[in-house]
């Protein structure tokens, strides 16, 4: 009894080794080159080529699609070009059958792929290419006006703060409002880092401060720019703050 056992386990795995060997060669390898065309995913349109490699003693190869014949090859590299305009839209089967010196057939795996139209393609292209062109014409915008608004920031004192900005009555020109501004009425009492001088300020939306500050970039030369002494400047100041009340 279990001797008759010990025999059928050996016989198994004996035929499940051998099976196993035989798999292994016995399979070629088929896959799909694109030549020239469209491949995204299963989706394929253009020119393409099934390559078969084997075992050395393969002498001949017959290429498949839906299970019909479509071309051999009996010379290594083992290759089929085909236009998939040649047969109908819609999904295609893949595959090949080689044949050895030794008399046997060899199956190779199988491939799926949905042949496109060339307007399916391009649809297909738009879709992906679109959104990746807006991501980058957008990125460069966002990017140039980040770097606009920072070589603004660094040519002149900040003109909107988390306070807000404002206009300078008195000078006219746009500045940030300060976190020490005092608080009075309708507006704000802050120091214009411009001109020095004291005012009542309010709350100036962006637009009108970039226009602004853009007014006095251009028709201010930057050799124009008054040279004070620190003494001439604190007299000016004093001078401006004592008309300011
Ligand atoms: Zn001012």
């Amino acid at each position: 009894m279990l001797r008759k056992v010990v025999i059928s386990l050996f016989l198994l795995l004996l035929f499940v080794s051998r099976a196993w060997a035989q798999e292994g060669a016995d399979i070629i390898s088929l896959r799909l080159s694109r030549d020239f065309g469209f491949g995204m995913g299963a989706n394929i349109q253009g020119t393409f080529s099934y390559r078969v490699s084997g075992p050395d003693n393969l002498v001949r190869v017959v290429f498949l699609l839906d299970g019909e014949e479509i071309g051999e090859d009996a010379e290594a590299p083992f290759r089929l070009q085909f236009r998939t305009e040649t047969y109908a839209l819609g999904v295609h089967t893949m595959s090949a059958e080689g044949y050895t010196n030794d008399g046997r057939t060899l199956q190779s795996n199988v491939i799926q792929r949905q042949f496109v139209s060339g307007s399916e393609s391009t649809k297909v292209a738009l879709w992906l290419i679109v959104p990746i062109l807006l991501i980058a014409v957008g990125g460069r915008f966002l990017t140039s006006w980040i770097a606009g608004r920072n070589r603004a920031n660094q040519d002149q004192p900040a003109i909107v703060g988390p306070f807000g900005g404002t206009l300078c009555p008195k000078c006219g020109r746009p500045f940030a409002m300060h976190i020490w501004g005092l608080n009075i009425g309708l507006g704000k009492y802050d120091r214009c880092p411009h001109c020095g001088k004291w005012s009542v300020v309010r709350r100036v939306h962006p637009d009108a401060l970039y226009d602004a500050a853009q007014a006095f970039q251009d028709d201010e030369p930057e050799t124009a720019v008054p040279t004070l002494t620190e003494e001439e400047r604190l007299r000016k100041q004093l001078d401006d703050s004592r008309f300011d009340e």
